[in-house]
């Protein structure tokens, strides 16, 4: 099959689907998206053929419905992994559903991580009121409750500090499956974002740094310079890829603490904290997800100046002064939702992160 003629289905239709489909065009790829029977499509209008997923009754209708699409990808790691599996009958998923049945369960997700020798938290699964207290009572305060599904930016998580914080949070945890998380001093949050192809070819980014506000990433700044740290992340990386024969881009979330890198979590799927490399890397997250699972050969990583990016929360008016980008998804107006991002790079790395101040400064003035 010639390149001109290539053809992806991507699971989900938020701005990650936009940006792949957009990074996709001058490589010749087609699109094709399934949504939920009432997901917002507006992000990927224009971008391809939309399919909801009440029109089809089966795999074989929905991949029909799809355009036959050469390989199916997803924007996200809750999706069902079921019809993943009845989809991957007439071509290959990638990543693997056995890779988004982990990412979408905290549990099955640290234990995937630990089996693969990577460093984590302490941990104790917990589930109601008695096995929360026994799982404070081990780990001690403070402590994050979190629960192992429907769990993302900070929502169906809680930090307690004490025995009151605790009540409050078994009062709304209720009877949900949670792990029970240590608290881990760090002195800043990283991410590695990498890509393996199907024919085993790994690269990486540089390690990005990553500010959070309410639990969402507000601000990623890259390079973030420390080559042991970058080692160690590569390795954690490239394990979790051989042991999950991963395909696709993988990234990894850590904290830095003063005895190396703890690993938060993993998406499998191009990451907020990768936006970046649209402008500041030589070949974005976004197309070397789709040389990735087009086994194409993966294009440079190179990231030759510092770059920033600064998400929009809940905000759609461009910040004055100079950037190398606004990114508008083409959402309606919500609080706190992702609305864009904006991209910035200089020389200075100083200069970098006080622009981005500035940005930011802008952006939730009030
Ligand atoms: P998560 O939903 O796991 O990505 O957590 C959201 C944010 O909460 C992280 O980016 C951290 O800032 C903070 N956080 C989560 N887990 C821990 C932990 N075990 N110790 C310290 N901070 C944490």
């Amino acid at each position: 099959m010639s390149e001109a003629t290539r053809h992806i289905a991507i699971v989900g239709c938020g701005q990650l689907a936009q940006m792949m489909a957009q990074e996709g065009k001058p490589l010749g790829i087609t699109f094709s998206f399934l949504a939920e029977k009432a997901e917002d499509a507006g992000c990927v209008e224009g971008l391809g053929t939309l399919v909801r997923l009440d029109e089809a009754s089966n795999g074989e209708e929905l991949f029909q419905a799809l355009g036959c699409p050469e390989v199916i990808t997803a924007e996200r790691e809750r999706v069902d992994t079921t019809l993943l599996r009845e989809l991957q009958r007439f071509c290959p998923v990638y990543p693997d559903p056995h890779v988004f049945e982990k990412a979408q369960h905290r549990l099955r997700e640290k234990l995937a991580l630990t089996a693969s020798g990577l460093p984590v938290a302490p941990f104790v699964p917990a589930q109601g009121c008695d096995e929360l207290k026994s799982a404070l009572d081990k780990l001690g305060y403070p402590a994050f409750i979190k629960s192992c599904e429907n769990g993302y930016d900070g929502k169906n998580q809680w930090r307690v500090k004490d025995a009151a914080q605790l009540q409050e949070a078994i009062e709304e945890a209720q009877e949900l499956p949670c792990v029970v998380e240590a608290s881990v001093e760090f002195s800043c949050e990283v991410s590695l974002i990498g890509a393996r192809s199907v024919s085993g070819e790994v690269k990486t980014y540089p390690l990005t740094e990553n500010l959070h506000r309410q639990g969402t990433l507000l601000l990623s700044k890259a390079p973030f310079q420390n080559a042991q740290l970058l080692a160690s992340a590569r390795a954690y990386l490239q394990k979790l890829m051989d042991d999950w024969d991963y395909v696709g881009v993988l990234s990894l979330e850590c904290f830095v603490t003063s005895e190396g890198l703890v690993v938060n979590e993993i998406a499998p799927r191009v990451h907020n904290s990768g936006h970046w490399t649209l402008a500041g890397a030589d070949t974005s997250q976004f197309a070397n997800h789709l040389r990735a699972i087009l086994d194409m050969p993966l294009g440079e990583t190179d990231c030759p100046r510092p770059a920033a990016m600064v998400n929009m929360l809940g905000v759609d008016r461009a910040p004055p002064g100079e950037n190398q980008g606004v990114w508008l998804y083409g959402k309606s107006l919500r609080r706190g939702r992702k609305m864009g991002h904006v991209l910035l790079l200089d020389d200075c790395a100083t200069q970098l992160s006080q622009r981005s101040e500035a940005v930011i400064a802008d952006l939730y003035r009030h």
